[in-house]
C-alpha cells in the first residue's frame, strides 16, 4: 500500500505574489499565476488562500509492468488529490510521456475549481503514468492498467477519489480500472462500487453521452457566445488543434450546428481546406490512421500555419501551453474556446487580451465532460440508466447556467472570463470553508 503525502500544515504555506515569469511556463506556474490573480480580484480569504495553494495528498508510484517481450518494466504513476471540500476528489487520468508531478498537480487543481464554478458536488484530483501509449500494446496497456490501479489501491474509491479518461486514455481503460478494482473488494458490495471511475463503456455501467460529453459541452458553449454575438453560424469558420476525444466531438457537433472547419493540427499532421472538411468523415480517418496526417480531402500544411489560420474560432483540444508567447501575436480568431486544460499561457493571454481576441476559460469551456461524469456516478449509485436527451437536457441546463454566473461576474467586476470564472468557484469553495471551519 502506497502512503498518500500528508497535507502540509495550512499555517505553514507562505503565499506569495507570483513574480514575473522569465521563462516559459509550465502549467502548475500558469493555472498558479490564474488562481493568484483571481484570488487578488476577490480579495479570497488567507486561510483558503493557503490551502488552496497546495494539493491535500500527492501519491507516487512505481510499479512493475511484464512487456510483451516477456521482460518487466517500471512505470511512474501519479495520482494528486487537490482538494475535496465540496465533495470526493475528480478527475481524469492521462498516459503520455509528458506526465509529471507538477503537471498533474495543475491539472489537479483546475479540476477543484471547475467543479466548483459548475455547482457538482465533486472536489479535484488528478493522476497519470508516464509512458507511450501509442507504443503498447492492447494487453501491455490493460497490464499496466490493472497494476497501476492495484498500486493506488484504497487511495482512489467511489466515494473518496473517482478517475475518469483523460489524454491518452479512454472508456475500455477505465473499464478494466473497474474491474481491477472490483475484483480487489469484497465479493459481497462488488457491484454497489461501479462508480470507482466514470467514463466507462456502456455495457460496463458507463452514461449515454460520457464519450461526447466535452465536445457537447463546448458546442452548447459555442452556440451561446455565437447567440450573444449576435453572428449566424453558418457563417463561421473554426480551426481545431487535437482530434481525440474532446476535438473530434466537438468538430461534429459545431459542424451540425453549420459551422465550417477549415484546419486541423495533431500529434502527427496539420491539414487545412478553404472549402471546408466534414468533421465526421476526418473522425473516421482518424480511426482507421490515428492522426489526421494523410487525410486525402484536405492539403497538409506545416505545422507552425496553423495557428496562423484565419478562422473566427480557434478550438486548441490537445494539451497545455498550446499558445504562447511565440505564436500569440499570430493568432487570427475572435475568441479561443479552450477545450483543452491549460492551452493558452498567462503570457500569450495578455497578448490575446491586448489584440482583442476573447478566451472562453478551459474551466468553463470543457465542463461538459465532469458533469456528465457526475451523471454516470448517480446512475452508478442508483442503479440507473438515463437516456441521451435526459443526459443531454440536463448538461446544457448546468453548463449553461454556469456560462452566465461566469459573465456576469465578468461584468460585474469589469475582469476578464478566466478570472471571473475562478471567482465563481473559489466563492462557493471560500464559502464551504466559511461554514465548516478548518479542522480542529
Ligand atoms: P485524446 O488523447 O483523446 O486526444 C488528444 C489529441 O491531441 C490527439 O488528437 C493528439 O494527436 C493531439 N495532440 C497531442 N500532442 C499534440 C501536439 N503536440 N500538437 C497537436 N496535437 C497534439 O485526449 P482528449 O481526452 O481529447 O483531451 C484533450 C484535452 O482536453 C486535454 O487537455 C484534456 O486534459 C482535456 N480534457 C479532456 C476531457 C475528456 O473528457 N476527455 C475533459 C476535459 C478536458
Amino acid at each position: 500500500m502506497n502512503n498518500p503525502a500528508e497535507a502540509s500544515p495550512a499555517s505553514s504555506v507562505v503565499v506569495k505574489k507570483q513574480p514575473a515569469l522569465d521563462h516559459a511556463p509550465n502549467l502548475h506556474e500558469s493555472a498558479l499565476a490564474q488562481f493568484n490573480r483571481a484570488a487578488d480580484v476577490m480579495n479570497l480569504e488567507t486561510s483558503v488562500r493557503k490551502i488552496l495553494s497546495e494539493p491535500k495528498n500527492e501519491i507516487i508510484v512505481n510499479f512493475p509492468v511484464k512487456m510483451d517481450n516477456g521482460q518487466f518494466e517500471i512505470f511512474r504513476g501519479f495520482r494528486v488529490q487537490h482538494n475535496n471540500i465540496l465533495g470526493p476528489y475528480k478527475g481524469g487520468i492521462r498516459y503520455h510521456p509528458s506526465v509529471s508531478r507538477d503537471e498533474v498537480r495543475a491539472l489537479a487543481a483546475l479540476m477543484t475549481y471547475k467543479s466548483a464554478l459548475t455547482g457538482i458536488p465533486f472536489g479535484g484530483g488528478k493522476g497519470g503514468v508516464r509512458c507511450e501509449p501509442w507504443n503498447l500494446s492492447k494487453e501491455e496497456t490493460m497490464r499496466l492498467t490493472r497494476r497501476f490501479t492495484h498500486a493506488l489501491g484504497s487511495n482512489i474509491g467511489p466515494e473518496y477519489d473517482i478517475p475518469a479518461p483523460d489524454v491518452g486514455t479512454n472508456a475500455q481503460i477505465m473499464v478494466w480500472m473497474m474491474d481491477t478494482y472490483l475484483n480487489s473488494s469484497e465479493p459481497l458490495t462488488r457491484n454497489r462500487a461501479r462508480h470507482i471511475v466514470t467514463g466507462k463503456t456502456l455495457t460496463s455501467g458507463g452514461s449515454e453521452g460520457r464519450d461526447k460529453a466535452t465536445g457537447q459541452g463546448i458546442t452548447y458553449i459555442a452556440q451561446k457566445w455565437i447567440q450573444d454575438h449576435g453572428l449566424n453560424p453558418r457563417e463561421l469558420t473554426f480551426t481545431v488543434q487535437g482530434f481525440g476525444n474532446v476535438g473530434s466531438y466537438a468538430a461534429i457537433l459545431m459542424g451540425q450546428l453549420g459551422l465550417k472547419l477549415i484546419a486541423v493540427d495533431d500529434h502527427r499532421g496539420t491539414i487545412a481546406s478553404s472549402k471546408g472538411i466534414d468533421p465526421s468523415d476526418l473522425a473516421q480517418h482518424v480511426r482507421q490512421a490515428g492522426s489526421v496526417f494523410g487525410y486525402p480531402r484536405a492539403d497538409a500544411i506545416p505545422k507552425a500555419d496553423f495557428m496562423k489560420t484565419a478562422a473566427d474560432i480557434l478550438l486548441p483540444a490537445a494539451l497545455e501551453n498550446q499558445i504562447h508567447l511565440g505564436n500569440a501575436g499570430d493568432i487570427r480568431a475572435r475568441v479561443v474556446i479552450e477545450g483543452a486544460n491549460g492551452p493558452t499561457t498567462p503570457e500569450a493571454e495578455r497578448i490575446l487580451a491586448e489584440r482583442g481576441i476573447e478566451i472562453v476559460p478551459d474551466i468553463l469551456a470543457n465542463s461538459g465532460g465532469v458533469v456528465v461524469s457526475y451523471f454516470e456516478w448517480i446512475q452508478n449509485k442508483n442503479y440507473e440508466h438515463w437516456d441521451l436527451e435526459a443526459v443531454d437536457e440536463r448538461l446544457k441546463k448546468i453548463i449553461l447556467r454556469a456560462y452566465d454566473w461566469v459573465q456576469r461576474e465578468a461584468k460585474a467586476r469589469q475582469c476578464d472570463w478566466r478570472t471571473a470564472a475562478y471567482i465563481v468557484g473559489l466563492a462557493r469553495i471560500a464559502k464551504a470553508y466559511e461554514e465548516r471551519g478548518i479542522f480542529p
